[in-house]
């Protein structure tokens, strides 16, 4: 069988196709400790809520209306309404429905965006996507319709106390050439849990204006909701920005909705794309999420039950890791986001591939660091030093792989040293 250059392209086995295939065997392999994948946590009133909900939902006959009928290529008109109201009031900004497009998962948004700004041109001129700050989200690596669409830049690394550090936009190196179409970001980062600083995105965003490129914001963890976010973040919107939002870290991965938030330009075109793609995006998430924000449910429990359920565990993980690995033998990225931490190994004798190939022998799963740097121009140690767990398993299971994770770090550093 031979395929296109697409076929050949889009049937790789890629990095995000390995973690996908990691995760769907390790849920089913009794006694994996998943530290690897990004499903969101099982978080109990959340479940509780969403089964209630859809009971009612399906009583009130809106689950049967949802799945009877296709929506228009731009989506659920009711919930991008009733989004567009939610956001002006919650924080002002100048968005109306028209401004909203929904898709299967951000997943595919990506696609239709990075596509739409960056490769070929008609005028034979090619456009790339710039990440300002790697590493970034692994997702994004291979949705580009041309080879080599993404360019990545190298961060600047702080070091902060008690073992922990922080990356940063290093703008004195930064460059934005002719060839870029798009920059984009995520915000909380996975896999880092960073959260880039206001000054930072305002300076971003200013860079993307100058530059007549949009700039886009992937919020999948960020405000208003789920509300992944420990730190303080201004989000950020205005007609030169995309914000891509989903509903999948609020605990309904398997909705497969994505939000767009753009200048009406831009929502045509996905709206048209949609089209082409699926005809119109799913309609049950965006009915359930209608649901919630007219209950005043959205905001509400992002806040008071998935932002405190998340910080509770990550403050939990970071005591269990540290009871396990001092600070000489692993670093921590600050968590200020997002449902991961990033681990750096600094002076670890091996690759963290072969960390992670030795972990996953022992059932543990986690994700080496070298796939998040999509498009880094030159080779960098640090991408083969670090390795991204999430800390959503419970206390037990995640000091299950805490401690076979330090066991495997000894065990290489004795290596190195009886050589
Ligand atoms: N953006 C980031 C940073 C993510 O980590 C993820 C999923 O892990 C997504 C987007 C994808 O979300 P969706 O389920 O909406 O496709």
């Amino acid at each position: 069988m031979t395929f296109s250059a697409f076929g050949d392209k889009f049937t790789r086995y890629t990095g995000i196709t390995r973690l996908m295939d990691d995760l769907n065997e390790g849920l089913r392999t009794p006694g994996a400790v998943m530290l690897g994948g990004g499903n969101p946590a099982q978080i109990p009133a959340m479940k509780a809520y969403f089964q209630q909900l859809l009971g009612e939902m399906l009583e009130e006959g809106k689950l049967t209306e949802a799945l009877c009928n296709y929506d228009g290529p731009q989506g659920k008109d009711v919930l991008r309404h009733s989004l567009a109201k939610l956001l002006s009031k919650e924080l002002g900004w100048e968005v109306d429905a028209k401004n909203i497009a929904l898709t299967n998962g951000s997943q595919s948004a990506f696609f239709y965006l990075f596509n739409l700004f960056a490769g070929q041109r008609a005028d034979g001129t090619s456009r790339k996507v710039l990440f300002p700050l790697a590493p970034e989200y692994l997702g994004y690596a291979d949705a580009g319709l041309d080879e080599d669409l993404f360019v990545s830049a190298k961060p600047n690394i702080e070091l902060l106390p008690e073992g922990q550090f922080k990356y940063h936009v290093d703008f004195d190196h930064l460059h934005i050439g002719e060839d870029i179409g798009l920059i984009c970001v995520s915000r909380p980062t996975n896999p880092t849990g960073n959260v880039i600083t206001d000054e930072e995105l305002i300076r971003l965003d200013a860079l993307a204006q100058q530059h007549n490129v949009p700039l886009l914001i992937d919020n999948a963890y960020g405000v208003p909701f789920p509300g992944i976010i420990f730190s303080e973040a201004t989000p950020l919107w205005n007609a030169n920005t995309i914000l891509c939002m989903s509903l999948s870290k609020l605990g309904l991965p398997g909705s497969r909705c994505g939000i767009v938030i753009a200048d009406e330009k831009i929502i045509t075109a996905i709206t048209n794309m949609n089209g082409i793609i699926s005809l119109s995006p799913g309609s049950t998430g965006p009915a359930i999420a209608n649901e919630m924000i007219e209950r005043g449910d959205l905001l509400r429990l992002s806040e008071d039950v998935i932002k405190p359920f998340y910080l509770q565990r990550v403050k939990q993980t970071i005591a269990t890791l540290r009871r396990y690995l001092p600070e000489d033998r692993c670093l921590i990225h600050k968590p200020e986001g997002a449902i991961f931490l990033w681990l750096w190994f600094k002076d670890l004798p091996i690759s963290t591939e072969i960390l992670y190939q030795r972990l996953k022998q022992r059932g543990v799963l986690m994700v080496p660091g070298h796939y998040f740097f999509p498009g880094l121009e030159h080779p960098w140690p640090h991408t083969h030093q670090c390795m991204r767990m999430n800390y959503v398993p419970d206390e037990a299971l995640i000091e299950q792989g805490v401690k076979v994770l330090a066991e495997e770090i000894e065990r290489a550093h004795n290596e190195h040293a009886a050589k």
